[in-house]
């Protein structure tokens, strides 16, 4: 009997087949054990979002995580047990990205299951020379990170957190304006009396990048003669706290982020506000999946930096960093560092770029094609690719791959639905899984859908979070 003949015979067996391919929201179809699941799933997610408000911080609660949950860090493990990959490893790279690696009863030459997120989320950085003085105010100048609308982070309180390295490698960690009695941080914006040439220019030009300016001392030091006295009374507040001068800034990661917890949204808490939630979610969907797995393929998961400014970067998913990893593995394996053995295991591999997308949004309606977009609470989504105008800068999902997607998808009942980034034209956007592609590995984007990405706080279904991690356990479990 060929496929065809099988294929129909199967679907005679079941009955009559859903003609209709529809969305169903989630929260409407399952049963009370099932909410309760996604509810306590999310209350674990938000205590990590509370912990990971920066790619450094995403890092050390992984570690911590993976500690606990038994893995070794791969540059650790001893002589004696370099021989087989037997044990879940892990590597940290620059402490900004995290690969993970759990072995199964196949070998990695059979090939792997692997997720990919990224843990980095927009914000705005410091300048190297950041501190300038301005009205008897002193200011941190900053560079906005990823794609911001830079109107959205003014008159918001802020939060620093970072690494300043002083050069004989001392790290000094940086962490003021999330605790309660923390001061925090914010750029001013004009009054409304006075705006009305500001509010006739395009929204894109409201807010120029060099005003984002945050406004961080008021206090000068009483001496007549000081040209910088708010400045100079900084530097010394500084000093005297962190033990940092002002050359200090030059050897560091200081990022700006809003202040504030995540939230739950809703009179019945259905969903999650919260900063971060690009790409957090599926980092934190894809860790906790990877603990949980009973799978035959070893699994393999990168929380990788730069995402948000297009990957490349040491940290970024252009980096060698995973390859190398996974080169590590094979030589645990088999005791060789053969090139052919990492493209033959990746090439056998299967890949899921975990990333958000848009939810359609019924107040801007115009920029979507509503049957090809996800709604918010209707399961993880799948997109079969990215990318913008004709499909360009993404890559795209085969039939073939797809198939085996909504395969496992379907067999284990996760709510799942398509979408895509808007209408054709009406701009677009890429993600970490072109550059998977790459090394030959079969790859589809799937994450939840979010309202208000890229802004200061970000919506989330707890329908979706869930149906997330539900799915990334069923592509690692998946035959
Ligand atoms: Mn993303
Ligand atoms: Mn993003």
């Amino acid at each position: 009997m060929d496929k065809k003949e099988q294929s129909k015979k199967e679907q005679s067996k079941k009955g009559k087949p859903n003609l209709m391919f529809e969305k169903k929201f989630a929260f409407d179809i399952w049963d009370q054990a099932t909410i309760k699941k996604a509810f306590d799933f999310c209350e674990e997610y938000k205590g990590f979002l509370d912990a990971a408000k920066t790619e450094r911080k995403a890092v050390v609660f992984a570690e911590a995580a993976a500690k606990k949950a038994g893995f070794l860090s791969i540059e650790t493990i001893g002589e004696s047990e370099k021989r087989g990959f037997n044990k879940p490893v892990y590597s940290i790279n620059r402490g900004k990205a995290i690969v993970l690696a759990r072995p199964g009863s196949k070998k990695i030459s059979e090939g792997m299951r692997i997720a990919l997120a990224h843990i980095d989320s927009p914000r705005l950085d410091l300048k190297i020379i950041p501190l300038f003085e301005s009205e008897h105010i002193a200011f941190l100048k900053t560079h906005y990170y990823g794609g911001i609308k830079k109107y959205q982070w003014t008159a918001l309180p802020l939060a620093m957190y970072g690494t300043i390295v002083k050069q004989d490698g001392l790290k000094i960690e940086i962490s003021i304006g999330d605790k309660p009695q923390d001061p925090v941080f914010m750029i001013t914006d004009l009054l409304p009396h006075l705006s009305k040439a500001q509010l006739e220019r395009k929204m894109e030009e409201a807010v120029p990048g060099e005003t984002l300016n945050v406004v961080v001392a008021g206090m000068g030091t009483r001496k007549k003669d000081d040209k910088n006295p708010v400045k100079k009374n900084l530097l010394a507040l500084l000093n005297k706290e962190y033990g940092v001068t002002e050359e200090d800034f030059v050897s560091a990661d200081l990022e700006l982020v809003p202040q504030g917890f995540s939230r739950d949204l809703g009179f019945d808490r259905s969903m999650i506000a919260a900063y971060g939630q690009d790409d957090r979610v599926c980092a934190y969907g894809t860790l906790s999946a990877l603990f949980e797995s009973k799978s035959e393929y070893p699994l393999v998961v990168a929380l990788l930096d730069k995402e948000e400014i297009g990957s490349e970067g040491v940290t970024g998913a252009t980096s060698s960093f995973m390859a190398d990893f996974i080169s590590e593995l094979i030589y645990l394996e088999n005791g060789s560092h053969n090139e052919n053995y990492l493209r033959d295991a990746l090439t056998l591999s299967k890949a899921i770029s975990a990333d958000v997308t848009v939810a359609f949004d019924p107040d801007y309606t115009d920029v979507f094609d509503s049957g090809n977009t996800a709604r918010i609470g209707a399961g993880v989504v799948i997109e079969k690719h990215c990318g913008h105008h004709g499909k360009y800068d993404t890559s795209e999902a085969t039939a073939e791959y797809m198939a085996f997607i909504r395969k496992f998808l379907n067999q284990n009942k996760v709510n799942w639905q398509t979408g895509g980034m808007g209408k054709i034209d009406a701009g677009g956007g890429g993600t970490i899984a072109m550059f998977l592609a790459h090394y030959n590995v079969d790859v589809v984007d799937m994450g939840p859908a979010l309202f208000s990405m890229h802004a200061p706080f970000e919506i989330a279904s707890k329908a979706d979070i869930y149906s997330a991690y539900l799915a990334y356990k069923a592509f690692f479990e998946a035959k």
